[in-house]
């Protein structure tokens, strides 16, 4: 790293250290690029030590990203780099016990399946299972609702003044009394609690405050209430704080985002701060630019910005629209071979982005069938399968005895008799005598069980006392393994052939807790907190060479040569839920312009008439998304594409077998009188045409009639438009 690769702007947000600063940027402007660079400059002019500077970034992976960054050129460790949330539970991890001391250091982050099975519990102790309206995940969005707005249960039961709101408050209250009594933590809470722990003691924030001497924040423009607060609180006194954003692409205003923290809010908390705008693109081409720009500034709600792209105008952004959703995926397979067969790209420049995760069958399917390597991006997550999650119940029981959602998912796996009936008894002993499900486990002797009944659920209760004394004895690698031998699993699943792929992802699990183990302390608490705040990103190895799939959501900040927009038709993209809402189109409209600003050199735009929904085919009327219109036309290539499908009736050893065959009758490969660019020869018509594919031989003349007979694979060709 070296200041002089920073253009004047992006060196006065570097060198900017005794004023607040607000990067206000566009796309692909360096802001990222702003933010690592500065903390490589506060390190090496010696202005702070690694450990006082905090950076705050959007998803593990670029934390982890920036980290390597750092450290890979200055050789530091120490700086505190990581996500709203993992901070959060580091402060918590310290002081959690201050809020209240039925809660400890052991506390378990609940997921979104933990959190609605808490809430299933609530609802049946609360009683309220006949109110239809009130299911489970209204009451979630609701929860999350209060929290992103701060608001105690208190504040909510005060404001409450119909039935369903007085219902409503008193669910939060219940879930707020479990989560205690549970020893757990949901993921709103590992911002909120921090907040509370302190405004609750100011010598506590005072000690923050001057641990963390500097802090960063990236992706500012989908910060929510509660995060902005949180660092205004650690920023207060010093005030040495830089965020960077883009507020055009703030894309999770659904989860709490609030676009006013850098519209308005910034500036309002930090009156003194600094504002650098940066107005050259270092990633896209101007035509890429120009498209995203055309349809995202028919917001109302941004504020203006100028960017140029200093990679020139570069190729038109292509649109291909196909008649279904199948065709749409073998349009993107074939684009891919031709540009490779052109561009000489890797598979791991292009990326499919699509709006929402059931586009992805489809297109995974196609890429199978076509033989082009992939990566999914999201879908189900290895530690959300069932196998998996178990074992990870087991291990935080082990940590956490009193978290009784966790300790119900193993209590009668593998099975020992153990059924509703049973567990009801248990959860009224819990009631009685105010402890914890695992406490009164202790009592099993004392309640109407059968005997048998009784020696398994007590040698369940004394083997986990066994192994929550071990936790400060043995590394979590050797911890699982004594675990999984003690209660039998792996054979539970080896002896069982229908289970052989849960059996080979309990091995995986021991793999990644290996993996764990050697980089870092190998504590099974730390581990377990690693794994509660992965993301789908992060099972993502993005140095394979294969296509990446993933939802426009997951590309934030990310980079790739050739970017595919899939689904571009009204009512998948923009998705619209509610009619009229303008704020949700002008979220989509942001949505947009993040997936086109992906690309470095080329965008396809697609979409399909027919496209099938829960399997059918859906023959609704097919009309082309919006955003299409607002695109300046003249930036615009439409690509022709249609397949047919034959049938051929195929005999071989007496049985007649069909085969359907795909032709591709219009796509836009070469063609004769195609013009092209050759870097040696110059511009040329294309005469003859030979082959298909990577051998395709073509004949053309070039200007001044000389006349050449070249591989497409080693030409280099360039069609001009
Ligand atoms: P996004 O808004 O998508 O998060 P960003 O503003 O954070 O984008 P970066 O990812 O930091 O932008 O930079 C975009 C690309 O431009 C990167 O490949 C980066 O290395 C490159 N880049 C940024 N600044 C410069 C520069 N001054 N000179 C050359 N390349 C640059
Ligand atoms: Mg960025």
């Amino acid at each position: 790293m070296n200041l002089t690769d920073l253009n004047t702007q992006q060196l006065k947000a570097v060198k900017t250290v005794k004023h607040p600063v607000l990067v206000f940027a566009g796309a692909g402007s360096g802001k990222t690029r702003v933010l690592t660079y500065k903390i490589w400059h506060l390190i090496k002019d010696k202005i702070y030590k690694p450990n006082e500077i905090l950076a705050l970034t959007f998803t593990n992976k670029a934390a982890a990203e920036m980290k390597e960054r750092i450290k890979d050129s200055i050789n530091c460790d120490g700086v505190n780099v990581g996500t709203f949330h993992s901070i959060g539970a580091r402060i918590l991890r310290m002081h959690i016990s201050y809020l209240d001391d039925k809660y400890n250091s052991d506390f378990t982050i609940y997921d979104v399946a933990d959190q609605k099975a808490l809430l299933k519990e609530v609802v049946e102790q609360l009683n309220i299972v006949e109110f239809k309206e009130l299911n489970i995940n209204f009451l979630r969005s609701q929860l999350d609702k209060f929290k992103n707005a701060s608001m105690s249960v208190e504040e909510v039961e005060a404001k409450a003044n119909t039935f369903e709101d007085e219902k409503i408050a008193e669910v939060y209250k219940r879930y707020s009394e479990l989560l205690l009594s549970n020893n757990a933590v949901d993921f709103n809470d590992l911002i909120g609690m921090p907040i509370k722990l302190f405004k609750h003691s100011k010598a506590l924030l005072n000690k923050y405050q001057q641990a963390w001497k500097y802090i960063l924040v990236d992706e500012f423009q989908d910060t929510n209430s509660p995060q902005f607060e949180l660092i205004s609180l650690l920023g207060a006194d010093h005030q040495n704080i830089t965020v960077v954003g883009d507020d055009d692409q703030s894309i999770y205003g659904w989860r709490g985002a609030n676009i006013d923290n850098i519209l308005t809010n910034f500036q309002d908390t930090f009156p003194n701060a600094v504002e650098v705008k940066l107005e050259k693109n270092y990633r896209s081409t101007q035509r890429i630019l120009d498209g995203a720009w055309s349809v995202v500034s028919n917001n109302t709600n941004r504020a203006e910005k100028k960017l140029v792209a200093t990679k020139g105008l570069g190729e038109k952004i292509s649109l291909i629209s196909t008649g279904s959703d199948e065709d749409e995926a073998n349009a993107i397979c074939d684009s891919i071979k031709t540009e490779i067969k052109i561009n000489k790209g890797a598979f791991k420049d292009f990326a499919i982005l699509y709006r929402t995760n059931a586009q992805s069958r489809m297109i995974e399917q196609t890429m199978m069938k076509e033989g082009l390597p992939y990566n999914i991006v999201g879908g189900t997550k290895f530690y959300d399968r069932k196998e998996v999650k178990d074992v990870l119940a087991y291990l935080t029981v082990v940590c956490n005895p009193n978290d009784d959602i966790a300790l119900k998912r193993i209590i009668n796996f593998p099975v020992r008799g153990i059924g509703e009936k049973s567990i009801t008894i248990f959860k009224n002993l819990t009631l009685e005598k105010n402890i914890s499900l695992f406490e009164s486990l202790k009592f099993c002797r004392d309640i109407k069980l059968r005997g048998k009944q009784q020696d398994s659920i007590e040698s369940f209760y004394l083997s986990i006392n066994k192994f929550h004394d071990l936790l400060d004895t043995l590394d979590c690698k050797e911890l699982l393994r004594a675990l999984l031998e003690e209660f039998n699993i792996e054979n539970y699943y080896k002896n069982n052939p229908a289970e052989q792929d849960r059996y080979d992802n309990i091995q995986e699990l021991k793999l990644s807790i290996d993996r764990f183990a050697e980089n870092s302390s190998g504590n099974l608490k730390d581990f377990l907190q690693e794994i509660s705040l992965y993301t789908d990103l992060d099972d993502w190895d993005d140095k394979k060479n294969s296509v990446t799939l993933m939802t426009i959501h997951a590309a934030k900040g990310l980079e790739f040569s050739t970017v595919f927009v899939s689904g571009l038709e009204q009512g998948l993209f923009p998705l619209i839920r509610m009619d009229d809402d303008s704020d949700q189109l002008e979220e989509e409209r942001r949505l947009f312009y993040v997936a086109v600003t992906r690309a470095m050199e080329r965008v396809y735009l697609l979409n399909a008439k027919y496209r099938r929904k829960f399997g059918a085919l859906n023959t609704s009327s097919f009309i082309q998304s919006e955003f299409l219109n607002e695109i300046n036309q003249d930036i615009i290539k439409v690509k022709p594409y249609k397949t047919v499908y034959t049938k051929r009736v195929v005999r071989s050893g007496g049985k007649k077998t069909i085969q359907i065959s795909r032709t591709v009758t219009e796509f836009d490969d070469f063609k004769v009188g195609d013009q092209v660019q050759h870097n040696l020869f110059g511009v040329g018509t294309i005469l003859v045409l030979n082959g298909t594919g990577e051998n395709q031989k073509v004949g053309v003349e070039f200007d001044g009639g000389l006349r050449k007979k070249l591989i497409v694979k080693y030409a280099r060709l360039k069609k001009i438009d």
